[in-house]
């Protein structure tokens, strides 16, 4: 047998915290990125109990953690324990990766460029004056709506199964951007509940629509964010699920039988990871080997491990 050194004295640490952790694909994301770009770093999944979260953050520090992932349900109350934040993060309200340097702890938000990375790698447009539907109103909601108002989206409306939720989200949002020093504002954002017909107007007069809800997720995977009356779309729209298990949800199925373009959250979470990552080493990646890491993660994620027993 052949012994294993990929791991020894010089090994730079990173990981995952979050609770529960294990149905996470980022173990093997980040390890594959390691592979391929030749560095001596692992990454590992760590469950932290709620009750722990403080002393997990200062051991990791303590044990000279080049930096780390957080996951639900921590990307908000990691922030009470950091030195600095982003802008972005601030502004966004959660942090998903944290870099360790000098004794200093930063945070940053890498859902959100992530995201916004991908859409324009895979619809080759951004969302500069466009007209942007985000369904749902929760975590995933909040940080596509800031990005997209960051990136100078035309107009924004948010559309949720809890109605309440919808207002709170566009007027937090609104709020956001009369804050940023960002010149271009959208010129209305709104948030409503799902009512016909004022949903089929806003549906109809979008250029971007994204999923941000569960709804169609596995296991439930014959379910739609939208009503049936409302799924009127027209080839010219965006469809962005940011689901990506299943591949193909019931809700990206519809809008290809409509001749949209539909792209699903694989693209995302791959790029969130490649950002932390490049966060931590301070080395950008190549496109060649993005794309070479990008089909080894397609198969990982298309076998993703079993949840917490
Ligand atoms: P969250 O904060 O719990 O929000 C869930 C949202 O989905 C809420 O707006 C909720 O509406 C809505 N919802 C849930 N079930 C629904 C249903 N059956 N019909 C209509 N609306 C429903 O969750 P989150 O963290 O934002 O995550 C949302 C989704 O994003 C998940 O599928 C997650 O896997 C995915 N995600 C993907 C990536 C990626 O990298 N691709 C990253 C993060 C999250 P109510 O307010 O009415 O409850």
């Amino acid at each position: 047998m052949k012994a294993d050194g990929r791991v020894n004295g010089k090994t730079r640490l990173t990981g995952l915290i979050g609770f529960p952790i294990a149905h996470s694909v980022s173990p093997q994301l980040h390890n594959t990125l390691s592979l391929l770009l030749h560095e001596n770093i692992i990454y590992i999944p760590m469950k932290v109990p709620p009750e722990e979260l403080p002393t997990a953050v200062s051991g990791l520090k303590s044990l000279g953690f080049s930096g780390f992932n957080v996951t639900i349900p921590y990307k908000a109350s990691v922030m009470d324990y950091l030195d600095e934040i982003s802008t972005e993060a601030r502004l966004i309200g959660a942090v998903n990766t944290v870099k360790i340097e000098n004794g200093i702890m930063k945070g940053f938000n890498t859902d959100a460029e992530g995201f916004a990375g991908a859409f324009r790698t895979e619809t080759g447009t951004d969302f500069k004056g466009k007209n942007v539907v985000i369904l749902g109103a929760g975590g995933t909601a909040r940080t596509i709506a800031v990005k997209v108002v960051l990136e100078a989206a035309g107009r924004l409306s948010i559309i949720n199964r809890t109605a309440d939720k919808a207002l709170r989200l566009a007027y937090d949002v609104m709020r956001i951007a009369g804050d940023t020093v960002n010149t271009t504002k959208p010129s209305e954002i709104t948030g409503s509940g799902i009512m016909l017909p004022d949903i089929i107007a806003i549906i109809d007069s979008a250029d971007i629509i994204i999923n941000t809800t569960s709804s169609g997720m596995y296991p439930d995977t014959e379910d739609c964010p939208l009503p049936s009356e409302a799924c009127i779309l027209k080839h010219r729209q965006i469809v962005y699920d940011v689901i990506y298990n299943p591949a193909e949800t019931q809700f990206l199925k519809m809008a290809r039988s409509f001749g949209c373009t539909g792209v699903n959250g694989l693209g995302m979470l791959f790029r969130q990871g490649v950002a932390a990552h490049e966060i931590w080493t301070g080395r950008k990646i190549t496109e060649e080997t993005l794309i070479e890491a990008f089909t080894a993660f397609r198969e990982i994620a298309a076998n993703p491990p079993e949840g917490d027993e």
